[in-house]
């Protein structure tokens, strides 16, 4: 039996699932497939920030179009200590292609005009 915390919305569950994937404790259809995903294939959007140049800002919030494995998360933020990009910048462009070969693109969550244009 695991026992952990549902993150699909606000409430927060409390979630226990069994050998069998049987699932107990969730208010609604979408925590038992959370739970069931958690145990077996965890993944997570994941946030940072990268440089930007020649904005009003130093840094630029990013985030993943789509889920990526739990275990790659780390060495996927990691790879944007080598990221610098030059504004303008608008939200929903690709900073990061293909992450780690996952598909997925790190992309701003932000848009960041030129300074001074
Ligand atoms: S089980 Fe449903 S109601 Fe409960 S936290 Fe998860 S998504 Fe929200």
């Amino acid at each position: 039996m695991a026992t952990f915390t549902c993150i699909v919305c606000p409430k927060g569950c409390r979630l226990h699932i069994d050998e069998k994937m049987a699932v107990t404790g969730n208010n609604c259809e979408r925590g038992a497939v959370y739970a069931v995903k958690e145990l077996s294939n965890p993944t997570r959007v994941t946030t940072s920030t990268v440089r930007i140049r020649g904005a009003a800002f130093a840094r630029l919030p990013v985030k993943t179009d789509r889920d990526i494995p739990k275990n790659a998360v780390r060495e996927a933020v990691r790879l944007l200590d080598k990221v610098s990009v030059d504004a303008p910048v608008k939200c929903g462009d690709i900073i990061l292609p293909d992450i780690l070969g996952t598909g997925a693109n790190f992309v701003a969550t932000r848009t960041l005009p030129r300074l001074g244009a």
